[in-house]
């Protein structure tokens, strides 16, 4: 007996952590005995890391093996911040796969997965208890550590090791805290205050029905606090659960219709008390679920279809078109999955989660939906954490691609809206994870289903779907009577020749089809894809072109600012009053080529009645920005609406009859691989957009080759044939989906080093994949923000297995470490590039 509770005692325990900075590896510390037992897998634990930085780590697992060696000291975990772990050990393990797969680390996983109010930065912040009384003597470390605060609450540890002088001041405040006389601050260690409301109840000396009546009795002569006292004991009679007992403070106010001094007059008489309670941040969703659409034939068909799909294989690719009312399936599945008691995660393109998509879908999943966006406060974020955290109830997530992370108990289906769409790629910084692609995966670890939706499908997934791996269920009529709309193509170059193009961006045939929408109270979208007014401006006299300070780009010219901007890093500067070359005065500054301001200018001189809106990245800053001009056009107020791919993304417009297309080479003229397929996508996408219940829409698109390929394809719609001939091609040039990239970006400030290394580099891969490197090659924009760029590219064959390219990327990089000036060189891997 005496021996085994000596051995108890011996048997330390460790845990594995991982910590919010950009490091691959886990680190190991002691779980003091007392925490023992309140330390899990997930837990967020405060540990010490360099010399005097704190950090909230998160605990990746728990073990009894000693691995230092005794050759260096193992650190103690110095506090546990959240009694329950804040993540769920499925989630570990989809962090695992995704900086495996993405070649990223661990760390930066972690910081891009928890939103920052979950996370302790280094400075933290220790609070001390005013009522704090010592039992004993305290020691002279502590009792310099309580002065150190001398009149302040609150300190960092940083700020009390400087007032101390102690080397190490994290034992005392840990020996202080045990006693009760300081405490990390909690405030800081959730960066998140919760949001707290006034509720009132009866107090517990009234419960018994004697001194109730007591109480009546007392408020004879008060008619209005009797009143209200009754009224507060009907509504808590009223309440479903006999545990709340209280009501609002709010909400008695408002329903009573009594002022607040009549009710304070109870509170005074200590009948009724008030308190604050934590409440919810998030606003609840109109409770109401509306009983579903009934589904048209086609809609039905391919509901079963999916479900038949769903039975044998995990992912299901719907190919419909736009309009084909693919939303109205999804809300279909999403309510079957809640009836089972399952989540659904559904993921949209940021820009494309809109009011009027969260709208629809409230509609029918009211309080059982919540919305996760980028652009919501980290306190918000925290909360819908929290929310998914605690509970495993059916509920509906529209989100981001960043709500992958959420703490997900029970995922039933995951829905990947516009799965085309890439800006499912997370660029910049690491994870640079592909959302639809990770959310297969996701969904598989929960034994899940995954439902890709699209009417452009990206030429990946549909190569996946012919292959067999998933399944592919086709919609190919619009709902209702909406026909699909007529496009006409005009050739610009011929229109030129002949002297036929009167103005410099409008054919006469787009000029008429908008004259004649305007007549019949119609609303026109034009498509742009180039925001400012030119993207460049030129020195009539010497051909001097303003270029960024920073970037190898030319300078965008945006009239109305008189700025010229850089689209890479943001640089700007006024137009200059005469051209720093030859100094000709600034009117001899001409612009080549066109963005949306200009076609804004244009149509405004062309249709001086007509109300034109702007939708691009300068106008569409915020989010209220981008939801009043969509929402000016959806409502009328807007005649014509100008924009960039903004205006493409699963918009659903009732009254646009023409869509018109200003210079569909733009999209195709790009030095990418996926170029012709994302030209493809954009044409069909913003063509969507037109089309009324009771009329065909009209669709003019401008191009200087009419004959190409992909714009025949995209007038005709074809979406098979272009598949047909991008897989042919890319199988040819050995290119995604029959090859894997991975790129490895290497970037300096120096652009000689960047040169050399990459070479090396280049090298030494090549000595192992042979022909499956390329480069090293200096990309379209070899610098941006001061950073000069190089980029090795890897062809894999997709049947090769990942695991042996990282360890040979691992490897290689490490023979690279050698070089000295490696260390001037920041290194990074882009897996599935977009
Ligand atoms: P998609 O997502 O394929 O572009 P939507 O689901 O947005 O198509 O449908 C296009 C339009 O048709 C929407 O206005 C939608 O409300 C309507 N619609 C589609 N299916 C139905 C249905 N079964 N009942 C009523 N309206 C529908
Ligand atoms: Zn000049
Ligand atoms: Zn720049």
């Amino acid at each position: 007996m005496v021996y085994h509770g000596c051995l108890s005692v011996l048997t330390l325990k460790y845990a594995e952590v991982i910590l919010p900075l950009s490091l691959a590896n886990r680190y190991t510390y002691r779980i003091p005995p007392d925490l023992e037992p309140r330390i899990f897998i997930g837990s967020c634990v405060i540990v010490q890391f360099g010399v005097k930085r704190f950090y909230t780590a998160i605990v990746w697992a728990i073990h009894t093996k000693d691995e230092s060696k005794n050759t260096y000291e193992i650190k103690e975990i110095y506090a546990l911040l959240d009694p329950i772990p804040v993540l769920r050990q499925l989630q570990l393990r989809f962090w695992e796969w995704l900086s495996f797969y993405y070649c990223c680390r661990l760390g930066d996983v972690y910081n891009a997965a928890v939103p920052s109010g979950l996370k302790l930065e280094s400075e933290t912040a220790v609070m001390y208890n005013e009522n704090f009384e010592a039992d004993s003597m305290l020691r002279p470390a502590e009792q310099s550590v309580l002065e150190a605060f001398s009149g302040q609450t609150k300190l960092t540890i940083s700020e009390l090791e400087k007032k101390t002088g102690l080397r190490n001041v994290m034992p005392v405040i840990s020996s202080l805290m045990a006693l009760g006389a300081v405490e990390v601050c909690e405030e800081l260690k959730h960066g998140f205050k919760p949001k707290t409301q006034t509720y009132i109840r009866l107090s517990i000396a009234f419960h018994a029905e004697e001194q109730l009546s007591a109480a009546f009795n007392s408020l004879k002569r008060a008619h209005k606090q009797m009143a209200l006292l009754s009224f507060f004991l009907e509504e808590i009679q009223m309440q479903e659960t006999q545990m709340a007992q209280e009501i609002s403070k709010k909400e008695l106010l408002k329903r009573s219709g009594c002022s607040a001094t009549v009710l304070d007059e109870l509170l005074k008489r200590g009948i009724l008390e008030s308190y604050e309670k934590e409440v919810e941040r998030l606003q609840p969703m109109e409770v109401v679920a509306h009983v579903l659409n009934c589904l048209s034939e086609e809609q039905q068909s391919a509901l079963r279809q999916i479900q038949d799909v769903f039975r044998i294989k995990d992912v299901c690719l719907l190919h419909g078109i736009t309009s084909s009312g693919k939303t109205e399936i999804y809300i279909h599945l999403i309510d079957e999955i809640l009836q089972k008691g399952k989540q659904v995660l559904y993921l949209l393109p940021e820009i494309a989660l809109t009011t009027q998509i969260t709208k629809r879908l409230s509609y029918f999943f009211g309080d059982r939906m919540l919305v996760y966006h980028s652009r919501f406060s980290d306190s918000e974020r925290v909360e819908i954490w929290n929310r998914i955290l605690r509970g495993n109830d059916p509920l509906l997530v529209v989100g981001v691609r960043s709500s992958l992370f959420l703490p997900f108990g029970n995922i039933g289906l995951i829905i990947v809206d516009e799965e085309h769409d890439h800006s499912y790629k997370q660029q910049d910084p690491a994870p640079r994870y592909h959302a639809r692609n990770a959310a297969i995966v996701l969904a598989g670890m929960h034994g899940a289903k995954t439902l890709l939706g699209s009417a452009t499908p990206s030429i990946d997934s549909y190569y996946n779907a012919l292959a067999g791996k998933y399944g592919l269920v086709d919609l190919s009529v619009r709902y209702g009577e909406v026909r699909v709309p007529e496009i006409l193509t005009v050739d610009i170059r011929e229109l030129k020749r002949k002297k036929r193009m009167n103005n410099a961006l409008f054919s006469p045939l787009m000029i008429e089809k908008i004259d004649e929408a305007l007549k019949e109270g119609e609303q026109a979208i034009l498509f742009q894809n180039r925001r400012g007014f030119a993207p460049v401006l030129e020195c009539n006299n010497c051909g001097w072109v303003p270029h960024c300070v920073n970037c190898d780009v030319s300078l965008t010219y945006h009239k109305q600012r008189h700025e010229l901007t850089c689209h890479y890093c943001g640089y700007r500067v006024r137009v200059p009053k005469s051209c720093p070359t030859c100094g000709e005065p600034e009117a001899e500054l001409r612009s080549i080529g066109f963005g949306t301001e200009k076609v804004e200018e244009e149509i405004k001189a062309l249709f001086p009645a007509a109300r034109v809106g702007r939708l691009d990245f300068d106008t569409a800053h915020t989010r209220t920005a981008f939801e009043r001009i969509l929402s000016d056009f959806e409502q009328g107020n807007t005649d014509i609406l100008i924009g960039t791919q903004m205006v493409s993304k699963g918009l659903d417009f009732a009254n646009v009859s023409v869509v018109g297309i200003l210079n569909a080479d733009s999209l195709m003229n790009i030095p990418d691989f996926r170029a012709h397929e994302r030209a493809f996508q954009l044409l069909v996408q913003v063509s969507g957009r037109s089309g009324r219940r009771n009329k065909r829409g009209t669709v003019v698109l401008q191009t200087f080759s009419s004959e190409h390929p992909i714009i025949r394809l995209a007038v005709r719609s074809d979406y098979k044939e272009m598949a047909r001939l991008q897989l042919e091609e890319r199988k040819l040039f050995r290119y995604p989906p029959y090859f894997r990239i991975i790129e490895v970006v290497l970037r300096s400030r120096k652009e000689d080093v960047v040169h050399q290394i990459s070479f090396i580099y280049a090298d030494k891969l090549r000595n192992h994949l042979n022909e499956r490197i390329l480069g090293p090659v200096v990309p379209p924009i070899a610098r941006i923000q001061a950073w000069y760029i190089r980029k090795i590219i890897l062809k894999i064959e997709i049947t090769v297995a990942i695991a042996p390219v990282r360890t040979l990327l691992d490897r290689v990089s490490e023979e690279m470490e050698h070089l000295s000036n490696f260390r001037q060189v920041a290194v990074h891997y882009d897996v599935d590039p977009v």
